[in-house]
């Protein structure tokens, strides 16, 4: 398997898929739970499930920390899950809820809410706070 072929983690059993680049945009499927991958709508993690899933997938990951009493988090809501369809097969877009994940918020040393941070393999690669339109969060992914 070459070392360029996308990984993705399943958020759901914490199995790494080696998908091939032409699968990606094909709905796969879970090789282990055999549940949607990358269905085009966030993940959800939390401090246990973060860091594997980070580390594991191979495609640029955009993460949002959020939290239920923040009202700009839940006004971006509906434009974070648009963005993550345009996304769909290219990048995987992750909520974070920072109430629920002391530990992964705290290490990113997030301050204020909605912060959008980008990773590949889990390296950091920029970040932006503040609700952004689905059009920004796109562009912030890619
Ligand atoms: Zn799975």
């Amino acid at each position: 398997m070459s070392s360029t072929t996308p990984h993705v983690a399943c958020a759901r059993c914490g199995a790494v898929n080696r998908l091939p680049a032409e699968r990606l945009a094909d709905d796969p499927n879970c090789g282990r739970c055999h549940q949607p991958l990358l269905d085009g709508t966030p993940v959800e993690l939390d401090d246990h499930s973060f860091d594997a899933f980070v580390r594991q997938t191979t495609l640029p990951v955009l993460v949002d920390f959020w939290a239920p009493w923040c009202g700009p988090c839940r006004q971006m809501a509906p434009q974070f899950e648009a963005a993550a369809r345009q996304l769909k097969g290219r990048a995987v877009l992750v909520k974070v809820n920072s109430d629920a994940a002391p530990q992964t918020s705290a290490r990113f040393g997030i301050r204020s809410i909605p912060t959008l941070v980008r990773l590949q393999g889990g390296l950091e690669q920029r970040r932006q706070s503040g609700a952004l339109p689905a059009a920004q969060i796109v562009a912030l992914a890619r």
